[in-house]
Parts: C-alpha cells; sequence; structure tokens
C-alpha cells in the first residue's frame, strides 16, 4: 500500500501532526499507512514544509534520505 502525499500526490515518505493546544507541529517517518491522524507528505513538502507563526516545527524524522525500493524476492 502507497499514501499519497496531500498537497500534490506523489509518493508520502513523512507525516505531519499537529497539536493545537501547544502550537506543536510534528514531521516523522510514514511507517504506518494506517496512521489515524496527520497529513502525508512527500519529500519535497515535508522538507519545505513552515509551521504557522508562533509555532514549533520538531522533525522527528530519521535522515534516511535513501529511497530503498521493495523488492520482492
Ligand atoms: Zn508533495
Amino acid at each position: 500500500m502507497t499514501v499519497s502525499c496531500s498537497r500534490c500526490g506523489s509518493l508520502a515518505n513523512s507525516v505531519m501532526s499537529f497539536n493545537y493546544g501547544d502550537r506543536a507541529v510534528w514531521l516523522d517517518d510514514l511507517v504506518d499507512p494506517q496512521q489515524p491522524y496527520g497529513y502525508s507528505l512527500c519529500a519535497d513538502h515535508s522538507d519545505r514544509m513552515t509551521p504557522p507563526q508562533g509555532w514549533t516545527l520538531t522533525d522527528r524524522r530519521t535522515v534516511a534520505r535513501l529511497f530503498a525500493p521493495v523488492h520482492v524476492a
């Protein structure tokens, strides 16, 4: 199963979630396509993500920028 970027439709590899109370935004690796909330983003859009004024952005992604294709033997 693949997840598309909510902005451009490209293959997503990270997910953005936020908490209004804390004014916090997080970027995480997209590990579970069934994650109940958050916006899926491709690498391009997650890299260009800027939080709203007064919010803090925490990038919790592992910095594995390598594209890892899945091969089925
Ligand atoms: Zn995108």
